[in-house]
């Protein structure tokens, strides 16, 4: 494909413009490989938080954010097996502390790719990392045989898995651009989408300790997701 120009691409969405498959599967792709600057990332973000994204803009930047590491694949006799929950996010947050190993114990396999927090809302993965040798960055392989062993797994992003939310992610912190309907969206279903998951149950918060205050807000991401 052509070069797109950042610049022209920021503006489209300034603008109000609709981005195409192949203009987000660009800006991803750049954003993964560090051709994209921060700074440009931070702009992106912000110009979809204020203008949002149409249904295909938000189907393609999931597919592609999924896409941009590894998409995880399973033994046969697992298949049916891969369940995972995700949260939307608040404060005070730990189901996935005790529901993953309760999940394990019942016989289910538990590939969960958890977050850092995100804007007042408590991180999974810094509530792990306050355990001293707790490490969250897995390989695919480690994290096969981890299930395989015990079942259940809470990892991060990495250069190889969901590499992309990886960046998106902290950028939103940084940028105050968390609370964005199509980037919430992206960055979930992405990772539960790089998981080959059979089932998985989303836990949509809203209220003071959310991300979203009120219910109508968690309702459209309820239904987004
Ligand atoms: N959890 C995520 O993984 N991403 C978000 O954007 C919000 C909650």
């Amino acid at each position: 494909a052509a070069m797109l120009s950042i610049p022209d691409l920021i503006r489209k969405k300034r603008d109000g413009g609709q981005l195409t498959d192949e203009e987000i599967s660009f800006i991803i792709e750049s954003v993964t490989t560090k051709r994209m600057q921060d700074c440009q990332i931070g702009a992106m973000l912000m110009a979809i938080w204020q203008r949002g994204m149409v249904a295909a803009e938000i189907q393609s930047l999931t597919r592609e954010m999924m896409l941009s590491g590894e998409v995880m694949r399973w033994p046969d006799e697992w298949k049916r097996l891969m369940v995972d929950k995700h949260s939307t996010g608040g404060v005070g947050d730990k189901v996935s502390l005790v529901l993953a190993p309760a999940l394990a114990a019942c016989g289910c396999k538990v590939p969960m790719i958890s977050g850092r927090g995100l804007a007042h809302t408590g991180g999974t993965l810094d509530k792990l990392e306050s355990i001293p040798g707790f490490n969250i960055q897995q390989s695919a392989e480690q994290i096969r045989s981890i299930l395989a062993s015990v079942g259940c797994c809470i990892v991060g992003q990495t250069k190889m898995l969901v590499p992309a939310d990886r960046v998106l992610y902290a950028l939103r912190d940084a940028t105050s651009t968390v609370d964005s309907l199509p980037l919430i969206t992206g960055s979930i279903i992405s990772k539960k989408g790089a998981e080959s998951l059979s089932a998985l149950v989303l836990d949509v918060k809203f209220g003071r300790a959310a991300l979203y205050k009120d219910l109508e807000s968690a309702k459209q991401l309820a239904q987004l997701l």
